[in-house]
């Protein structure tokens, strides 16, 4: 351990670029890698060196451990920040990087291990008491047990990848009879997105709201929580609008939940950033669900509300220093909300829509932070995940972040390829999200397509072409490169999850 002096980002786009800035201010000089597809991107421009790792295919550049420590060592950086997905939660990566000598941004290589299984991690958080959703605790391998299992526990039932993320590798099963098609659909989604079939059960809980809880833990034993961040507006199981705090937890169960997230840290012995996922039900029970070991897509609410930076936080960590503050230091100021800009198609089932940006003009003022990889003119590429941008407004109260998130989307001008914005909006304006009365099935239950239709008619040729090269691309049977992969990039993905 020590200081580090040089920096190399694994990773591309938005998040790249966020932790780049952060690094800088802290006098670090910072490499980026990038891809052929993308030279001309602004993390490539911010960095102070830049080193191209390969072709345009994730499995080719960025998720290439070898090539990405090579250029590292070339460069002289001394420590590596993975970011989020690609390699971010691949203990073989972090293992590599510290066996090169090199400082790992990140947890300790066991505990992404351990906390990569979904079961493996339920079965560490079960010794320390945190509660669990009913279910399994090992792989299933036998049918009939499994059905035997599923008809205590109550259908409907959730057949459940173990190496599963971004949503992937999940099936719902209602009753019985469906039990083995759902099953075999499952296993076959686990082996081509996750290379390992072992899925699991576990009790459908009917209208949940996902919360979860930032962590930190430094390498001297002390883990600390900055509170939760409600994810509860989800498409295809996959977050589009975050906010810190919930509208729904007391002081009493912020601290019960405050105190699970950090026994499951403790659990695993884990240290640096990580966010510990629970499920939220009607009677406010709460179910641990997953870990991730990383820094996590929305954890900029958690920034708003807190006042840190925890990309420099991370960064301390790695340096051996003790976490600067103690736990009833931090205080949630305000309220924050994030809403993904995705380069997507709302009124088509949210599926990718890629393009060239025509327009792109962020929002401005009081408040509002946007996080984005993008300028004016530049073309989505469309090998990897299609967010553009990060939006985040942060005000005294929920309702006035609310208005202040209404009026910078309006204020957002982009044209060129369709996006979640005005899905966004809808969801900003709608009731059920206003009242703080909502959980995962609010896009299921009130969200219809034709109320955007109306508004965004203008099917370009730009947009057109993009779509017919998606199709072309899908239909020469290209899937999806390995798990960590950006999820756009697995267009056989978008085919599968559409109903
Ligand atoms: P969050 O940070 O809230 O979990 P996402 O679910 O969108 O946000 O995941 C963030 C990124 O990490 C996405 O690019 C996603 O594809 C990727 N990701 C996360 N976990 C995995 C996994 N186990 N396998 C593949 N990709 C993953
Ligand atoms: P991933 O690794 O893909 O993020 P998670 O286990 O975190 O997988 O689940 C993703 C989402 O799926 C959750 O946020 C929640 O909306 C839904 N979900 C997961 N498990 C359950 C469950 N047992 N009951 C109901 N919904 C669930
Ligand atoms: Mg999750």
């Amino acid at each position: 351990m020590g200081k580090i002096h040089k920096i190399l980002v694994a990773n591309r786009g938005e998040i790249a670029l966020r932790v780049m800035r952060s690094v800088r201010e802290m006098g670090i000089r910072t490499v980026a890698v990038y891809s052929e597809a993308d030279r001309q991107s602004l993390h490539v421009r911010f960095a102070d060196e830049a080193v191209c790792i390969g072709p345009p295919p994730s499995s080719e550049s960025y998720l290439r451990m070898d090539v990405i420590i090579e250029a590292a060592k070339k460069t002289g950086a001394d420590a590596i920040h993975p970011g989020y997905g690609f390699l971010s939660e691949n203990e073989d990566f972090a293992r590599a990087v510290i066996a090169a000598g090199l400082i790992f941004i990140g947890p300790p290589p066991e505990a992404i291990e351990v906390m990569g299984s979904k079961l493996a991690a339920k079965n560490a958080a079960a010794k320390f008491n945190v509660p669990l959703v009913p279910g399994t605790s090992e792989p299933i391998d036998d049918i009939a047990k499994a059905k035997k299992l599923s008809r205590e526990i109550g259908y409907p039932v959730l057949i459940k990848a173990s190496a599963g993320g971004g949503g992937k590798g999940m099936r719902i099963v209602n009753k019985e009879e469906e039990f083995e098609e759902q099953m075999e659909r499952a296993v076959s989604e686990a082996t081509s997105a996750f290379g390992d079939g072992s899925v699991f059960i576990e009790k459908y809980v009917s209208r949940p709201r996902h919360i979860e809880f930032q962590i930190f833990g430094d390498q001297h034993g002390n883990v600390v929580h900055l509170f939760e961040r409600e994810c509860s507006i989800q498409r295809r199981h996959q977050k589009v609008v975050e906010e810190a705090p919930s509208a729904v937890l007391t002081p009493e169960l912020r601290e019960a939940m405050g105190q699970a997230a950090i026994n499951v840290a403790k659990s695993c012995g884990y240290y640096n950033a990580g966010t510990v996922e629970f499920i939220f039900d009607e009677s406010r029970k709460f179910y641990f669900l997953e870990m991730n070991t990383r820094l996590q897509v929305e954890h900029p609410v958690t920034e708003q509300i807190t006042g840190l930076d925890l990309v420099q936080l991370q960064v301390r960590i790695a340096e051996g220093e003790r976490i600067p503050f103690r736990q009833e230091d931090v205080r949630i100021n305000g309220h924050a909300i994030e809403v993904r800009v995705y380069a997507e198609d709302p009124a088509n089932n949210f599926l990718p829509d890629i393009g060239t940006l025509k327009t792109y003009r962020r929002p401005q003022g009081h408040g509002i932070r946007v996080d984005d990889g993008f300028e004016e003119g530049m073309s989505i590429p469309f090998y990897y995940d299609p967010m553009i941008a990060k939006m985040i407004c942060h005000a005294e109260t929920r309702e006035a972040a609310i208005e202040k998130m209404i009026r910078a989307i309006d204020d957002y001008q982009i044209t060129g390829a369709e996006t979640t914005l005005g899905f966004c909006r809808f969801v900003m304006q709608h009731e059920a999200f206003r009242s703080g009365n909502f959980d995962t099935k609010f896009v299921e239950q009130y969200f219809q397509p034709a109320v955007l239709l109306a508004t965004a008619a203008h099917e370009d040729e730009d947009i057109l072409a993009a779509a017919l090269a998606v199709k072309a691309f899908a239909a020469a049977g290209h899937s999806a490169q390995t798990s960590q992969e950006a999820p756009s990039t697995s267009v056989s993905r978008w085919k599968t999850q559409r109903k």
